[in-house]
């Protein structure tokens, strides 16, 4: 959701939390203007809630967008929440869990199943090396990232190399 007030909240304190030197250097933004954040956010007049301090104080909107940043500008490692089963392939390399989902010898379901494969295959080269860092209540079902089933909560957690 696009909300202004939410995205100025969220990078003034991505730049408080993340500043070197005062101010965010990995905000594209910043760098092609040599300026800080809260230059910028101070000519448009923007000033932040005084009980605006941890990222908990952000709205749901403003901690999304703060979330996002952190990952998209490498300031954090992204997670990858994903079912039990994907989470022992990715252990063990072994995805032979995601043929039990067809019957092959219906050469459809053959052909869907090479389908699954080569999609769970296309993610996981996407996300790079991913390292187990345990498992995350997302309160209720959630969709694996890898093989994109719906599962129940926990999910298992991993974190994707840049
Ligand atoms: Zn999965």
């Amino acid at each position: 959701m696009f909300d202004r007030f939410d995205i100025c909240e969220a990078y003034s304190l991505l730049e408080e939390h993340w500043n070197h030197g005062g101010w965010l250097q990995e905000r594209p933004s910043n760098q092609r203007r040599g300026e800080a954040c809260s230059v910028q956010l101070n000519r448009i007049g923007f000033k932040r809630s005084p009980m605006t301090h941890d990222v908990s104080d952000l709205s749901e909107n403003g901690q999304r967008i703060y979330r996002e940043a952190e990952i998209r500008l490498g300031l954090v490692a992204r997670h990858v929440h994903v079912c039990d089963a994907c989470a022992t392939g990715i252990s063990n390399d072994d995805w032979s869990h995601v043929d039990a989902n067809y019957n092959l010898s219906d050469p459809d379901e053959l052909e869907a199943r090479e389908n699954a494969h080569a999609s769970i295959a296309g993610t996981l080269e996407l996300l790079g090396w991913l390292t187990h860092c345990g498992s995350t209540d997302l309160g209720g079902y959630f969709a694996c990232e890898v093989c994109g089933v719906t599962d129940m909560s926990p999910a298992q957690t991993f974190s994707a190399e840049k």
